[in-house]
């Protein structure tokens, strides 16, 4: 085995205790070290002379002990002076002991490192690490720039150096532990180092690097990590996907009349968007490989009704179809709309609820695997094991970036045959950047419903302090009376799911009291399913007027009469959920308004991501703004299971490798085949393909 691949345990130093604390910092293995790369750097190589120091370097220096005293002024201090011939600094320390006042006694040589800063009387450094040396020219310069990782409670900063070094030696020892998967072809078109240079470059960077470019994370070492990372990313996205066309599907060919009988039967004419998607999806199904389609469309742009011609194809095949929500709320609703959509044929709906139990389950579970049941609509409950299809020929994810993408890759076992797999149909409604768009989905083909529906109005979206709160409150009593409805979202505040729902009934209790005029409801995640649907239903029926709710709304709730949106602690929200909120209203004809509150102080962050919310409706403008603010893994969203999440490489920072990088990928899995596997196991791990669903 290559040593490389063994744990950290065996490397001088390492207990099984130390390696459990490295595990925090994913560092499993020797070679994750080598990719545990320094937040920034520190330049110990030069002793600096005192007289030429400025505030707030970073400095190493040396010289001779003028005196050391103890001071009592509002704080105890020991301050020890030295002087180098060029100048004199003190040195401050807060804690100290007798040996340490001992030890710099006047006349000893000191080497120290700290942050210069102005001191009571001139310059001077707090808290220096400071070593007694027996000569002024044997202070331990080092060689190279020191590398400052990012550490975990009961790691030290000089313990992760040596065991990074550790590492590093081994492999310029045995230079083929190490290999480089890049082709030399691709290094040296991009000027690239190899890839234990790079690393040699990044962990001990040679003295005349630039600081500024280190830091700046601009360097060709750093770059070409990345490169590599987005490179693999693609890969494998890329295998799958090949992986994927090996398997044979069930040809369905479109039939005219059973679609024309329900486009006709809706209340609305497809937009030229949905029709085109339609038709690209229905070549697909008519091919004999397994369709992978994503379809991307912003809130409200009407996904539903395309999973309804698609599932439509299907089920005029005679092949059963599986429809997956993220949430109960929405399963439940998809199961309404396609009852009612549906009528006229009479395909066997069921609906997969996680909170069915006991017999009734069982029965349903038998009607799906006898294939009585056509139409099965339900959570991530319909990949557990225990659900059979009889034949399977078509899924549906709706909402994928709620899923994740292992989730999503798992997934398309389910409802395997011996040589096929039935076709799949994948929604989402946060868009994402295009360039990452074409890395976390490249083994799917990507339809855009870059249109909505005709007569949408704008929502008008206003932002405002929580000090306000009773003007909105007294805006939303004479919205309601004149017949509109609303919702009032409480987002997450507190960590505990129970405080939380807290926070709802609180609000609900409240508004009641001071709106007695208005019929109020509430939903939260902890209720029974059964109870989220009877207030669903009840505010959809226009029964209710205003939905007191936590976040459990979100994602696709869709009630056309519904046009006041109220958050509040929007300072808390991402854009892609405040996106999605807003995204609740403005479907029907009349002026719709999106109320945000906010708590202050907000925070920079918070400032800007109210701003953009506020400027923009376009999913993908808001996308694009949300990756420039957030940087890498947590895009859009509180840290979707969607997103890909980089070990190096930061979408943000490195945009202009992805082109390239998949570019790449497409020559290594076509030319060096060999290299795709170590390539996988060096950046993702095999998790991915075995990934619980
Ligand atoms: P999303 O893309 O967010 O899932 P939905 O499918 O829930 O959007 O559609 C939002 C609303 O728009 C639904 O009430 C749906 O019936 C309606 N809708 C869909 N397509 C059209 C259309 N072409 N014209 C008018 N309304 C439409
Ligand atoms: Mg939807």
């Amino acid at each position: 085995m290559n040593s490389l691949q063994l744990s950290v345990t065996s490397l001088i130093g390492v207990t099984p205790d130390l390696a459990q604390r490295l595990e925090k910092l994913h560092i499993f293995v020797v070679q994750d070290l080598l990719f545990h790369l320094p937040l920034r750097y520190e330049n110990r190589t030069q002793n600096r002379a005192i007289g030429s120091l400025a505030i707030g370097q970073k400095v190493l220096i040396s010289g001779q002990v003028e005196f050391t005293d103890i001071l009592r002024r509002k704080k105890r201090s020991m301050v020890c002076r030295i002087s180098d011939g060029t100048g004199a600094i003190n040195l401050r320390f807060f804690h100290f002991n007798t040996q340490q006042f001992t030890a710099l006694s006047t006349g000893k040589l000191v080497s120290c490192f700290g942050s210069v800063r102005q001191g009571f009387a001139g310059l001077e450094i707090v808290h220096p690490e400071y070593k007694i040396v027996s000569a002024l020219d044997s202070h331990p310069e080092q060689g190279s720039l020191t590398a400052i990782y990012p550490l975990t409670e009961g790691v030290q900063q000089t313990t992760l150096q040596a065991l990074i070094k550790q590492a590093l030696e081994f492999c310029v020892q045995q230079p083929d532990l190490l290999v480089d998967y890049l082709p030399e072809k691709l290094l040296l078109h991009y000027q690239y180092p190899s890839l234990l240079d790079a690393l040699q470059s990044l962990h001990h960077p040679d003295k005349n690097t630039s600081l500024y470019q280190l830091e700046n994370q601009n360097t060709p070492a750093l770059k070409r990590l990345a490169f590599e990372e987005l490179l693999t990313r693609s890969l494998s996205m890329l295998k799958h996907k090949s992986e994927q066309q090996r398997w044979k599907a069930v040809v369905l060919t479109a039939k005219q009349s059973i679609k024309n009988q329900f486009i006709h039967s809706l209340p609305f004419e497809l937009t030229t968007a949905q029709q085109r998607v339609i038709s690209e999806i229905e070549v697909d199904c008519n091919k004999p490989q397994p369709m992978l389609r994503l379809v991307q469309g912003d809130v409200g742009s009407g996904k539903t009704v395309v999973a309804a011609c698609t599932a439509l194809l299907a089920l005029a095949n005679d092949y059963q179809v599986a429809i997956m929500a993220p949430t109960e709320l929405l399963a439940e609703q998809h199961y309404r709309v396609f009852s009612q959509w549906f009528k006229a044929f009479d395909y066997p709906i069921a609906f997969l609820s996680g909170q069915l139990k006991g017999k009734a389950r069982e029965r349903l579970l038998y009607e799906i695997d006898s294939g009585r049941a056509r139409l099965i609509i339900g959570t991530h409950a319909l990949f557990q094991e225990a659900v059979e299809f009889q034949y399977l020929g078509l899924i549906i994810i709706d909402e994928q970036h709620r899923f994740g993408v292992h989730q999503r890759l798992a997934l398309s076992a389910k409802g395997q045959r011996i040589d096929s797999r039935p076709h799949q149909l994948v929604m989402t409604a946060t868009p994402i950047p295009r360039t990452l768009a074409m890395l976390q989905y490249a083994d799917l083909d990507i339809s855009i419903i870059d249109e909505l529906p005709k007569g949408r109005k704008a929502v008008i979206t206003r932002v405002t302090p929580a000090e306000r709160r009773f003007e909105v409150v007294e805006r939303t009593r004479q919205w309601i009376a004149v017949g509109h409805q609303g919702y009032w979202v409480c987002p997450l505040i507190e960590k505990s799911e129970k405080l939380q729902y807290e926070a709802a009934e609180k609000t609900f209790q409240q508004l009641s009291v001071v709106l007695p005029q208005v019929r109020i409801g509430l939903v939260h995640g902890r209720m029974k399913s059964a109870e989220k649907n009877k207030v669903m239903q009840r505010f959809k029926a226009h029964e209710l007027d205003l939905l007191v709710a936590t976040t459990v709304i979100e994602v696709g709730v869709d009630v056309a009469n519904a046009s006041l949106m109220i958050i509040e602690n929007a300072e808390r929200l991402g854009l892609s959920q405040l996106h999605q909120l807003r995204g609740r209203v403005g479907r029907g004809s009349q002026d719709s308004y999106c109320l945000l509150l906010y708590q202050s102080p907000l925070t920079e962050i918070a400032q800007q991501r109210l701003r953009i919310i506020r400027a923009t409706q376009d999913g993908f403008e808001i996308a694009e703004q949300d990756l420039r603010l957030r940087g890498a893994g947590e895009l859009m969203g509180t840290r979707q299971t969607g997103s890909i999440q980089f070990k190096i490489a930061s979408p943000d920072r490195d945009s202009q490798l992805l082109r390239p990088a998949q570019q790449a990928a497409h020559t290594v899995l076509q030319h060096y085949p060999a290299s795709v596997e170590p390539l996988i196991n060096r950046w993702i791990g095999d998790f991915i393909q075995y990934a619980e669903v």
